[in-house]
């Protein structure tokens, strides 16, 4: 049987779109490579975010080269976001590649499929894109460059789609798109999210359901009250904040002020208890000063986010930032903000987790990782815990003996979780 292996890199859509390739690929008959150096067709589906994604993208492409040569029968595809309009120039600067085709399209040299194939046997969380491309424009951003401009899918594939993948086994899936907030708005009758996740709410068999990304500027009060009143919406929001300076959100051109951004965090926090906030930083952007860079440790000390993803700025060529502004913070400043914001955030970490310690939480079971069970809470909290029985995709309660600001250990509890975690 021809082999097949895909190498991904960079967000869950990327993720997403892999899992995705590799069920297409399965029922054409191809298998999965034991390793790369094997297979017979290679994608590599790439991240141009951040320069360092690149730059291993890049390396990849590079060490293909020399695998090309030993085995010039293989098949090489690149697909992800740093594959753009000019495909010539690719091909020009990586000839060995034989195929390029845009995040979220289908491999070129294949029929195109009446509908997408999906994994026969999912794992146990399933990731389902709802909306591709952005039309935000963030100054410092590549994605909707890439990724084009926003497509909603129809409710009806999504629920279809939803549904079929619970079927196979799957018992908690997450929503992806790049503004989940924005979902519908091109669609006849224009659903939103709201209107999504209550339809997969009665889906049978389904035990969670998560979304991701929020944008601070488009969450509605009608979204946070069907997240409060829906029983399978998990208490999860991703809402990143980028900044904590007004002149720096204005620059970034992300459409709040940290006031309001403080205004919605409250408001979710009254509404759906127990909620846990996760948020992007970046630091360094240009012209970022000591003042302004403060305040987003300000905000983080003010706010304590469940979980921060903090990034240098990194400028991307074509981007509004890159064209405008100058990347006036040298590489040692923007590294040791990076590094004081982690700090400050750990510390936040060990304190929210800390607060679960001797509490029962309920986690669904993912898999297994160097002798132990691991699964996460409603709140996406990572949760390890030791047993000899076989689990995958069931809920259980575990107390906690021990806390880390990464995850939580405990041991398995019988009888029903009487919902005591926050
Ligand atoms: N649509 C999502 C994801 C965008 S990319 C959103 O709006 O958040 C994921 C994260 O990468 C962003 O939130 C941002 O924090 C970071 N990022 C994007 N472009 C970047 C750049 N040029 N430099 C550094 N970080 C960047
Ligand atoms: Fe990029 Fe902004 Fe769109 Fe997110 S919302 S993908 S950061 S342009």
């Amino acid at each position: 049987m021809p082999t097949y292996h895909i190498w991904t890199i960079g967000c869950q859509m990327n993720r997403a779109e892999s899992a995705r390739l590799a069920a297409r690929f399965e029922e054409l008959g191809y298998e999965a490579a034991e390793n790369i150096a094997e297979a017979d067709l290679i994608v590599l589906n790439s991240c141009v975010v951040r320069q360092s994604a690149e730059n291993k993208v890049v390396n990849k492409l590079h060490e293909l080269r020399h695998l090309k040569k030993e085995r010039p029968n293989i098949l090489l595809a690149l697909t992800g976001c740093l594959v753009d309009a000019d495909t010539a120039r690719l091909k020009k600067t990586y000839p060995h590649i034989d195929h390029f085709f845009k995040a979220g399209e289908q491999p070129p040299w294949l029929e195109k499929p009446a509908t997408l194939p999906l994994p026969h046997h999912p794992s146990s969380t399933a990731f389902v894109t709802i909306s591709q491309g952005c039309n935000n424009f963030c100054s410092y951003c590549i994605v909707p460059y890439r990724r084009g401009r926003e497509r909603s899918r129809p409710l009806e594939d999504i629920i279809c789609e939803v549904t079929e993948l619970v079927r196979r086994g799957a018992s908690e899936v997450t929503l992806l798109g790049q503004n989940v907030d924005s979902y519908g708005r091109d669609l006849k009758g224009q659903p939103d999210l709201a209107d999504l996740l209550m339809e997969l709410n009665s889906i049978d068999g389904l035990l969670r359901l998560r979304f991701l990304t929020n944008h601070p500027k488009d969450m509605s009060d009608k979204l946070i009250e069907a997240i409060a009143k829906l029983d399978k919406v998990c208490e999860q929001i991703t809402l990143p904040i980028q900044a904590g300076s007004d002149e720096i959100l204005t620059a970034m051109r992300r459409g709040y002020t940290a006031a309001q951004y403080r205004r919605l965090v409250n408001q979710i926090r009254e509404k759906i208890p127990g909620v846990a906030i996760i948020t992007d930083i970046i630091v360094g952007f240009p012209g970022e000063t000591e003042e302004q860079f403060r305040q987003t440790l300000d905000l983080l000390s003010a706010i304590k986010f469940d979980t921060v993803h903090i990034a240098a700025y990194s400028p991307r060529t074509g981007t509004i930032a890159a064209k405008e502004l100058k990347d006036d913070v040298p590489p040692a400043v923007k590294k040791a903000r990076l590094e004081q914001t982690e700090k400050l955030q750990q510390e936040i970490q060990t304190e929210i987790n800390a607060r679960l310690l001797g509490k029962t939480v309920e986690i669904l079971v993912e898999g297994r990782q160097k002798g132990k069970w691991y699964g996460r809470t409603r709140t996406d909290k990572l949760v390890f815990f030791t047993s000899s029985s076989d689990y995958p995709g069931k809920l259980v309660n575990i107390k906690i003996d021990k806390t880390s600001p990464w995850s939580l250990q405990g041991k398995i509890k019988s009888g029903k979780s009487n919902q005591e975690e926050e």
